[in-house]
């Protein structure tokens, strides 16, 4: 029941009744049901085909199910569509891993379901092709610029493919050199400095020295490189620099559960550190679920997208279900194995109800 509902009452004296429960898929049965006519699924991956290092049980042979199957009424009248399989995407908030990595990770843990990097659009990817869109990149009317990026390699690998240059840390200068680096590793070749360690007074971001070829800020999960030092340099950009008029962020998760139930703070988290220093009322583009360039790129990573036939099963309200809703998919599946609950479901407003809840996502086996 919605916390609110007593003074929504009040307020409200012709409020509707509660909505109906949110049905449930329990069976292979309920899933043929939810998911007739729906021709292309996608699945987030942290807290429905894995916690962490645990895979969530019965995850891989319900997609290699889904893999294998034919949507019944999904093709219209097109009788190649109506004989082709159901096909799996996977999208993700995590900025870690780039596309390739993720191919990799999902065709080990999901059991012989080879999956393509082309299936994958991760919030790196994401956050690169954004930075595309504006100019940056190969060939690109901003080639010539920088981008000062905190993130993992996922990130970074991805602004490599794009061709877009990046810088992963102030240049400190003096001293810096001698400072320790992550892994031990030598500063990146476009002179930066992993700044782990780094110690910060206020007597060195006063001697900051901006690289005036830096042209956006990007910002994505990190649990090594995000220091004191990343947040002033990053908001002296922003401030100082004419030219630094992009900032995107990969993803505005807040936490990610852990197995153990805590919360691990997220992207969000650190955005919001950045938006506050740089000030002047800067927010910073949001590149995966729960921003709207997910679904201007939807259609480009996926062809023959239609919103109409397709499905997506997370584990958060706030941006699995509200990216579906958002994007006027078919069904909008929240799994119970991750961030929200059963009761949170039922309490969401329109844009962030599920249109169907799985215990967890073997509950999806055809
Ligand atoms: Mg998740």
């Amino acid at each position: 029941m919605a916390p609110a509902a007593t003074a929504a009452a009040t307020a409200t004296p012709a409020t509707p009744p509660a909505a109906a429960t949110i049905p449930t898929i329990a069976s292979p049965a309920d899933a043929a049901d939810a998911l007739r006519g729906v021709d292309t699924l996608l699945f987030d991956q942290d807290g429905v085909l894995w916690r962490g290092d645990e895979d969530v049980p019965g995850a891989a042979r319900a997609l290699q199910s889904l893999a294998a199957s034919s949507p019944p009424e999904g093709g219209g009248a097109d009788p190649d569509r109506r004989r082709a399989r159901r096909r799996i995407f996977f999208v993700t908030n995590n900025s870690t891993l780039s596309r390739r990595a993720y191919a990799a990770k999902l065709t080990k843990r999901l059991g012989g379901l080879a999956v393509e990097p082309g299936q994958v659009i991760c919030s790196a990817w994401a956050a690169a092709e954004l930075l595309r869109s504006r100019g940056f990149g190969r060939g690109g009317a901003r080639a010539a610029e920088r981008v000062l990026a905190l993130g993992e390699a996922g990130l970074f690998d991805e602004l490599d493919e794009a061709g877009i240059a990046h810088a992963r840390g102030p240049v400190l200068g003096e001293g810096a050199a001698s400072a320790p680096s992550e892994g031990g590793g030598a500063p990146s070749p476009q002179g930066s400095v992993p700044l782990a360690s780094l110690d910060c007074p206020p007597s060195r971001v006063a001697a900051f020295s901006l690289d005036p070829s830096i042209g956006a800020v990007v910002v994505g999960w990190s649990s090594r490189q995000f220091t004191y030092a990343w947040i002033a340099y990053a908001a002296a950009c922003l401030r100082e620099l004419p030219a630094c008029d992009t900032f995107v962020v990969t993803n505005r998760d807040a936490a990610d559960a852990l197995p153990t139930g805590r919360l691990l703070p997220g992207t969000g988290a650190l955005v919001a550190a950045v938006e506050a220093a740089a000030g002047g009322g800067r927010v910073a583009v949001d590149a995966g679920k729960g921003g709207r360039w997910l679904h201007e790129l939807l259609p480009r990573a996926i062809p023959d997208f239609d919103p109409r036939r397709a499905a997506m099963v997370g584990d958060r309200l706030d941006t699995d279900v509200a990216f579906a809703v958002e994007g006027g998919f078919r069904a909008a599946v929240l799994t119970l194995t991750g961030v929200a609950t059963r009761a949170e479901a039922e309490a969401a407003a329109a844009g962030s109800r599920p249109t169907h809840v799985v215990a967890s996502v073997a509950d999806l086996a055809l």
